[in-house]
């Protein structure tokens, strides 16, 4: 049977980190699905069309990875319906791994066929974050390493245009 995964996050926008963790993932599965889907506790930069737009352009060449968008449904409710049977996230920290704990049990509670996999992010890439990139941004710090080019060009457009 094909193993297919679902990348679920927010993605506000995508980082190199998530790249690493869409690379290294898409080389563990059939097939890789991103799913951009809206946090509650979160007050997104991009819209859902910019963050799907961008993180298509940047796996271009990773044949096996293909991007959707959720605004209504539960992340185990569109597994389900996509055939993906393993929630893929990444951990960067202790406080990562606690949060991303609690998602795990109650996708496990929503849906005890789906498992989760977790993927340790390298070191190069643990300490950074959207929310923190973003904030280096807007009062001029270099983060050019820590994004794709295509995601950097438009952050750098949409801070001139402020
Ligand atoms: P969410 O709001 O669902 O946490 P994010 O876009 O912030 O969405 O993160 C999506 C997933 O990617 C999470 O599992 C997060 O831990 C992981 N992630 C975020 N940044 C990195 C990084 N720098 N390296 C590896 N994984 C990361």
């Amino acid at each position: 049977m094909k193993k297919i995964a679902l990348f679920p996050g927010s993605f506000d926008p995508l980082t190199m980190g998530h790249l690493d963790t869409i690379r290294r993932g898409a080389q563990l599965f059939d097939e890789l699905i991103i799913g951009v889907f809206i946090n509650s506790n979160k007050k997104s930069v991009f819209t859902t069309e910019e963050k799907v737009t961008l993180i298509e352009d940047a796996v271009q060449d990773i044949p096996n990875v293909r991007v959707i968008y959720q605004e209504t449904e539960l992340t185990v409710t569109t597994a389900k319906r996509l055939g993906a049977t393993i929630l893929l996230r990444g951990i960067r920290s202790i406080k990562d791994y606690e949060y991303e704990r609690d998602i795990m049990e109650m996708n496990h509670h929503l849906d005890s066929e789906i498992e989760t996999v977790f993927l340790l992010a390298r070191s190069k890439y643990s300490h950074i974050s959207s929310s923190l990139l973003k904030e280096v941004l807007l009062f001029g710090g270099d983060v050019k390493p820590y994004l794709p080019e295509n995601v950097y060009q438009l952050m750098m457009k949409k801070r001139e245009e402020e």
